[in-house]
């Protein structure tokens, strides 16, 4: 028996990086993973590799979420775990103003979680039973970062705790993971000068794999994480504490 044996797990952004990682733990575990992206190629690669389905989904678009939640139901009957993992990171300020680029972080990173949520929540409720893991940031916690991302976390973050207050009553649990610096395209487009600096803010010394995020997504997708909800979980070899 896995840890998510025969869970319908629905994971955006999961064509790549952190995502894509969660999409074969998931798997492992016995899982039936449903990978969505706007990264159809990568996406569908993911999927075969996991034994999963690719649905388009750019999290921002309602309709969208709509049609690829429909897909899912109609493919495995139900949506036992969600995880809003899919999020853009532009290093924009407040001196250098792009006010578009705020808008599309909002929208991605901020909107496209909620609408995951609002429209996964009713099958869950009908189930009586859901998790649903909020991927947010150290930027979610802090100051750190550009004034779109940090507003966007720290909206994930908060929104998190509003959905764990009114879902706990149909046994859906809402969780989110705040990870520090992660060896993906997100954090390679930096440079190596970039991640020398972050890695020397980090009290464990090094940057982190995407699967060591994956293992605390799959911890809060599985039984084990019963009885925890509205909490956040850093993954961050100590950053933020520091
Ligand atoms: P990544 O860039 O490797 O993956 C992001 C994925 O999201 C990509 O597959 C991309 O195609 C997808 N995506 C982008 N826009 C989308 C949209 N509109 N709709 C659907 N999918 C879309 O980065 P990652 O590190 O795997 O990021 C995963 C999550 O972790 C993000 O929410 C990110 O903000 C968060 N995070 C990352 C780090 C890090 O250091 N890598 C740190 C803290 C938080």
């Amino acid at each position: 028996m896995g840890r998510l044996s025969d869970r319908v797990i629905m994971i955006t952004g999961a064509a790549n990086g952190q995502g894509a990682s969660e999409a074969r733990m998931a798997a492992a575990e016995g899982a039936l993973v449903v990978v969505t992206d706007v990264a159809d190629d990568a996406g569908r690669s993911v999927a075969d590799e996991v034994g999963g389905v690719y649905v388009h989904l750019d999290v921002s678009s309602e309709d969208e979420w709509r049609s690829a939640v429909d897909a899912a139901v109609a493919r495995f009957g139900t949506i036992d775990g969600l995880v809003n993992n899919a999020g853009i990171h532009q290093s924009t300020s407040l001196l250098r103003a792009d006010h578009e680029m705020f808008r599309r972080m909002i929208d991605i990173n901020l909107t496209g979680t909620y609408l995951g949520m609002a429209i996964v929540a009713p099958i869950m409720r009908q189930a009586e039973r859901g998790s649903i893991v909020n991927i947010s940031s150290i930027s979610g916690l802090s100051g750190f970062g550009s004034p779109g991302y940090v507003a966007s976390k720290w909206g994930v973050r908060g929104m998190t705790k509003s959905a764990a207050g009114e879902l706990g009553r149909y046994g859906i649990r809402v969780n989110s993971v705040h990870p520090g610096p992660i060896e993906t395209e997100m954090l390679t487009v930096l440079g190596s000068e970039r991640i020398d600096q972050l890695t020397k803010m980090v009290p464990l010394g090094r940057t982190a794999a995407p699967e060591e995020v994956a293992r605390v997504v799959l911890f809060l997708l599985s039984d084990e994480a019963s009885y925890v909800t509205g909490a956040e979980v850093v993954v961050d070899g100590g950053m933020i504490a520091t």
